[in-house]
């Protein structure tokens, strides 16, 4: 039932599968990549940008309100042009004339995004949205019209010309700009780029490596790798050869420690002080360390992995199913599997890379990688078992990421064959299940189970 290892043929089919699924969708779409710069605006321009957040802030409050409103008395919810056309009005009257001091289209993104978030709810793929607080990271959107200007992002209307710290160059056409303010201070812009062509293809990037597409098992081209979420360990590793273990960073825990310290100073201050403000700032900054130490890890490991593998294998975990049960709550949140599976997944896919999610409930630490057996039950502090079957002696770990990448062979093997049973590309002449309905885009999901409804990675600030 399982295979030992990928040989040339499964990587060919796999291609295959992988081609055929691409052109399922008809059009080729436009590499898109985000970029996160640090803007230092000056205090007028902070002043400015708070006048536009407040706008921004109030707008989407005002038109979440009417959308309830009107839900309840039609039983319908706004559109886009539905809230857009209730602007002008409101900059008229009196009471709400300085809604007109903010660029129109930053309003017109409100629309754009609460429309989508009522659509996102309505079609169960989002929780209701809600309405916005002033103590929470403020944010506004550009959706079209910012330049780079030297070391430097013009904004369209009044906010300008800001310094930034552009660290990386900003190549592509600039779409949509995000601005936002985290709760310690700082202004951050989230700069969507867009660039010509697509991804490359899986063919493509063996091309570029100098390698003809028959001879692939002789370099880390063909790789596949499995990861197990650990809980000891951040994550463990198995590619065919050998396992191994990424410890969470040990820094972590520091700032940790710090940030209960700071979260107890801030407690003991008076509420609506200016003491109590100054102490929740200090708070928020070691959020955003923990955040930052965080994310680091998680981009150098997904780079590791992406480098030395052609395929990644990983398990579709409901991350949030995970935090409710209080014994795993830290580890889980601490090590943000959902983001890492993310951070995976757009790597993969630019280098033309696969991902393949394999179903949560597949039992990766309750069999035996030697012989299949599966035994019944595997408390989670049982570290280390022996198969009754075979005796072969399995750590837990190690065992469930062999297992994981021997599934994900299995499943690229069937996908590729269900593809060329089906006709090359014809598949999707019914339209049936072509679109990948929710949550992240991945390159393979099964198809003949169906997968849990609300399986979002854990959302991040910051
Ligand atoms: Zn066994």
């Amino acid at each position: 039932m399982f295979e030992e290892s990928p040989n040339i043929s499964r990587i060919m089919l796999l291609r295959y599968a992988y081609n055929s699924n691409r052109s399922m969708f008809g059009v080729v779409p436009m590499r898109k990549q985000a970029l996160k710069v640090r803007l230092y605006p000056s205090d007028k321009q902070i002043q400015v940008l708070d006048q536009h957040f407040g706008c921004a802030r109030w707008w989407w409050n005002y038109g979440l309100n009417q959308c309830i409103e009107t839900y309840k008395a039609t039983g319908k919810g706004l559109s886009q042009s539905g809230l857009n056309s209730m602007l002008p009005k409101l900059k008229k009257d009196k009471e709400t004339e300085w809604l007109s001091e903010c660029y129109s289209q930053v309003l017109q993104s409100v629309s754009l995004n609460l429309s989508r978030a009522y659509q996102n709810f309505f079609e169960g793929r989002a929780k209701y949205p809600r309405f916005k607080s002033y103590h929470h990271r403020q944010s506004i959107q550009y959706p079209q019209k910012v330049k780079q200007v030297n070391d430097c992002l013009k904004f369209p209307g009044k906010v300008g010309i800001v310094k930034a710290k552009i660290h990386r160059p900003l190549d592509g056409t600039i779409k949509t700009v995000t601005v936002s303010k985290c709760p310690s201070g700082k202004y951050y812009a989230s700069v969507l780029m867009e660039y010509d062509g697509d991804n490359p293809t899986p063919t493509d990037s063996l091309h570029k490596s100098g390698n003809p597409p028959m001879q692939l098992s002789s370099t880390t081209d063909g790789k596949v790798v499995g990861i197990d979420l650990g809980i000891k360990d951040f994550a463990i590793t198995y590619d065919g050869d050998k396992t191994s273990k990424y410890a969470n960073p040990k820094h972590l825990y520091k700032y940790q420690k710090k940030l209960a310290v700071k979260q107890r100073i801030a407690a003991r201050k008076e509420k609506g002080s200016n003491r109590k403000n100054k102490a929740n700032k200090i708070t928020a900054r070691v959020y955003e360390q923990i955040s930052n130490v965080r994310q680091d890890y998680l981009h150098k490991l997904s780079r590791k992995i992406v480098d030395n593998n052609q395929v990644v294998v990983v398990e579709n975990l409901n991350v949030k199913g995970m935090v409710r049960n209080h014994k795993l709550a830290k580890a889980i949140s601490d090590t943000s599997w959902g983001t890492f599976v993310n951070f995976l997944s757009y790597k993969l896919e630019k280098e033309g890379k696969v991902l393949v999610e394999i179903n949560r409930w597949f039992p990766s630490s309750k069999l035996c990688s030697n012989c299949h057996y599966q035994i019944r039950d595997l408390p989670l502090e049982i570290r280390a078992w022996t198969c009754p079957s075979c005796g072969t002696h399995h750590h837990r770990d190690g065992n469930a990421a062999q297992n994981i990448r021997a599934e994900g062979i299995r499943l690229l093997a069937l996908s590729a064959a269900e593809m060329s049973s089906s006709g090359m590309g014809e598949a999707n002449a019914s339209g049936e299940d072509v679109r990948p309905t929710r949550g992240r885009k991945s390159k393979m999901r099964q198809s003949s189970v169906k997968l849990e409804a609300n399986t979002h990675p854990l959302g991040e600030c910051g």
